[in-house]
């Protein structure tokens, strides 16, 4: 399945995975089964997609990248079951897929899985789960619990959609060419029931990104232009904790505190 004479783009993060064990170990987590509706980000040299591929009916998959692109559709011209969409996978609308069951897959091109995570956040409604292969760093800072220095942004607005469980770390031998940093395998699952109940998604985003926008400041100075000191103490927060400090609970009081202020202004 591989085309060797391609050199590894850095622009497009291309880390290939070539460690049969990690390979199977990867397929494992993500059990693929039949009637599965999975879509792969970046196939690169398939690696991932062909075992998917033993296993399901139908496979789709999202490269950037015409000359891997080319490639892989050679290597499987007598297989109908994969289809290739040519597409920047930050610009793709998944809802255009028609299923509200999707099982997204990939080992994520490192310098936009940040940006890739927000914008699959966006189709939340029609995933089933994702399974993602990050830089450790990220996947411990969406897994991580507040109170500790990777909780921020990306761990509160994902836990708050989504089940988190980072899975297995995997060392830079396993790609050629080698990363600089180990990664992990991620697995999402969308919460059928959300923990909290949020008023509005936007609210949070704002109130978040203000909140760890200079993570030593305290909540009261951080927020100083969304909310007054006394409202955000009125509604059972120490307006002298920091960001790191406060739960997905407290994030969501505010946002929903934020948004009630927003729209009362609006109708006043
Ligand atoms: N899945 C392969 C593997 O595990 O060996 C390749 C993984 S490599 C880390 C990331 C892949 O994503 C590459 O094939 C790259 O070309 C592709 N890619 C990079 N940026 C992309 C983008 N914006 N949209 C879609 N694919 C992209």
């Amino acid at each position: 399945m591989y085309s060797d004479n391609h050199r590894a783009r850095k622009r497009f993060g291309q880390n290939f995975l070539h460690d049969p064990l990690i390979i199977q170990r990867i397929v494992d987590v993500i059990k693929p089964q039949k009637t599965d509706h999975i879509i792969e980000i970046g196939p690169g040299k398939g690696a991932l997609t062909k075992p998917i591929l033993n296993c399901v009916a139908r496979l789709e998959a999202i490269e950037i990248d015409q000359d891997l692109i080319v490639a892989l559709s050679e290597n499987q011209r007598h297989d109908n079951r994969l289809l290739i969409h040519q597409a920047d996978v930050l610009k793709f609308r998944f809802d255009s897929l028609q299923h509200n069951d999707l099982r997204i897959v990939g080992n994520l091109p490192y310098n936009i899985s940040t940006p890739v995570l927000f914008h699959l956040l966006t189709y939340r409604d029609c995933i089933k789960d994702m399974m993602l292969m990050l830089q450790k760093e990220v996947a411990e800072r969406i897994s991580a619990s507040s109170g500790s220095k990777q909780y921020g942004r990306l761990s509160i607005m994902l836990q708050y959609y989504f089940d988190v469980d980072l899975m297995f770390v995997i060392k830079p031998e396993a790609f050629t060419p080698s990363p600089k940093v180990d990664s992990a395998l991620v697995r999402l699952t969308p919460l059928h029931h959300p923990r909290y109940e949020l008023l509005d998604h936007d609210s949070l985003k704002v109130i978040v990104k203000a909140a760890f926008s200079q993570r030593r400041k305290t909540i009261r100075n951080a927020l100083k232009k969304h909310i007054a000191t006394v409202t955000i103490e009125r509604i059972g927060i120490n307006a002298e904790s920091r960001a790191e400090n406060l739960n997905i609970a407290d994030f969501v009081k505010l946002a929903n505190c934020y948004h009630q202020l927003q729209t009362n202004m609006l109708s006043n």
